[in-house]
């Protein structure tokens, strides 16, 4: 059988690692549009859910080299007063831990793996997938090349589109359905080399709300120099009506964003400083699409943001790929009815990425900074129990781990290792 992926992004990726792991008699290839395979993005959550099937895959310590294992959530005001530490991975009782990565840094890991498990010629760059043809039970992908020139087409038993949030084979299957939505809230993401802060593995969330405004600091690199630095991941977000297309590489501007930020420093940490000495600051519209109800379509299926985009909040962009992947391998390893595999698939993972998706919009980790700031109506509070109880606070990240299928029953169920 031949698989064609397209997209060598983290779900195609970690998909054809995932076919490859579970020993089947198929040919793999990936087309992937870029050139050339480069380190970009910034800062991706591997939760363990996701950091499952990597272990699954055999690359924790690949991971682990490069990557901070996080010890907690840390959630605080836009005054800084402090509102909740959740431990996280192997620090909640998980067996699997939870990094914060570069997504660069996991591009990476991902792409040696690939060529070193399925050979080099696994991947053909400079393959732009301009949409696909059905003949019979084969499918034939068509690809022009960097300067617009058709390429030769590629045949195949099953296409997966794993090509992003712009996803052409998307497009040919939904015509209509326009660019991605946007909602009126604008992210600028960046990286920053400091000392460590807090534990010094703190995803940390601080705003909310009342304050149009949020910011998350994460470490994604440890001792990047002498002097025990780290590379510190970042994302302003601001409720805004300015809207341009989504582009991962888009440069940002300081000036757009820190002006609602100059006064933030707190004696935990100098955000404020954090966002004014940034290596690089990047820009992106927050978008998403809604749910649709199928992605196999005779022989392609959707798989990752081409299936499911999703708000980049909750680290469940790359997760749900990941696991998408994992679901589709294993009913295709089952042998028999290739097309009963797919709708399996898509029957599986089109409610489960559904409320993700939704989740995301509405009640995302970040519902714990906004609730308090929406209770205290943005003032410094003199006992946070006065307005809200650690329990329910709890209960948030609670339902939102149960919703993106990482609380520990779900890990725990998921894990075949
Ligand atoms: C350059 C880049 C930087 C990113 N940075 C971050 C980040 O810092 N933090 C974060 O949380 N998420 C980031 N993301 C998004 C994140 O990787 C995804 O949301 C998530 O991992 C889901 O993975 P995916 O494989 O579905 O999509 P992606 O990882 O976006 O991969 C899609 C792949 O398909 C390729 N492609 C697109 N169109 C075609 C086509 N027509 N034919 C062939 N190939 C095509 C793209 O070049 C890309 O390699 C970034 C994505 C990209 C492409």
């Amino acid at each position: 059988m031949d698989i064609a992926i397209i997209g060598g992004g983290i779900g195609g990726l970690t998909l054809a690692l995932q076919l490859h792991a579970r020993k089947m008699p198929v040919t793999i290839r990936i087309y992937e549009a870029v050139e050339e395979m480069k380190p970009l993005g910034v800062g991706i959550n591997l939760f363990p859910h996701a950091m499952q099937q990597l272990v699954q895959l055999g690359l924790l310590e690949a991971v682990r080299a490069i990557a901070v294992e996080v010890k907690e959530f840390a959630y605080f005001t836009h005054h800084g007063q402090f509102i909740l530490s959740e431990p996280s991975g192997l620090h909640a009782g998980y067996d699997i831990p939870h990094f914060s990565i570069h997504r660069g840094d996991l591009h990476m890991v991902l792409y040696n793996a690939l060529r070193e498990r399925l050979g080099p010629e696994a991947v053909a760059l400079d393959h732009r997938c301009t949409g696909v043809t059905q003949n019979g039970d084969r499918v034939t992908a068509h690809f022009t090349d960097r300067n617009g020139r058709n390429r030769a087409a590629a045949e195949a038993d099953i296409v997966i589109a794993c090509d992003g949030i712009h996803s052409n084979i998307r497009k040919q299957f939904y015509p209509d359905e326009g660019p991605p939505v946007f909602h009126g809230i604008n992210l600028w993401r960046g990286v920053t080399r400091a000392r460590p802060f807090l534990t010094g593995a703190s995803v940390t969330r601080i705003g909310g709300l009342h304050t149009t405004s949020k910011l998350l600091f994460y470490a994604i690199r440890n001792n990047i120099d002498d002097e025990g630095n780290q590379l510190i991941n970042w994302t302003a977000e601001v409720i805004s009506d300015d809207n341009h297309t989504v582009d991962w590489n888009k440069e940002g501007r300081l000036q757009d964003f820190y002006p609602i930020y100059k006064d933030w420093s707190f004696d935990w940490l100098d955000a404020a400083w954090m966002l004014r000495n940034a290596d690089i600051i990047l820009s992106l519209p927050m978008t998403d699409r809604d749910p649709v109800d199928r992605w196999t379509f005779g022989r392609t299926t959707l798989l990752g943001d081409a299936a499911h985009p999703m708000y980049p909040r909750g680290g469940n962009g790359g997760a749900q790929a990941i696991l998408d992947g994992a679901l589709l391998a294993d009913l295709l390893a089952r042998g028999g009815d290739v097309d009963a595999a797919l709708r399996e698939y898509e029957s599986i993972r089109i409610p489960a990425t559904a409320k993700v998706v939704l989740e995301n919009r509405t009640a995302p980790p970040d519902l714990i900074i906004d609730t308090v700031e929406r209770l205290s109506g943005g003032e410094r509070f003199e006992q946070l129990s006065d307005i809200i109880s650690e329990d329910e606070l709890r209960q948030i990240s609670a339902n939102y781990q149960k919703v993106a299928g990482w609380d520990k029953d779900s890990v725990a169920r998921a894990w075949k290792g």
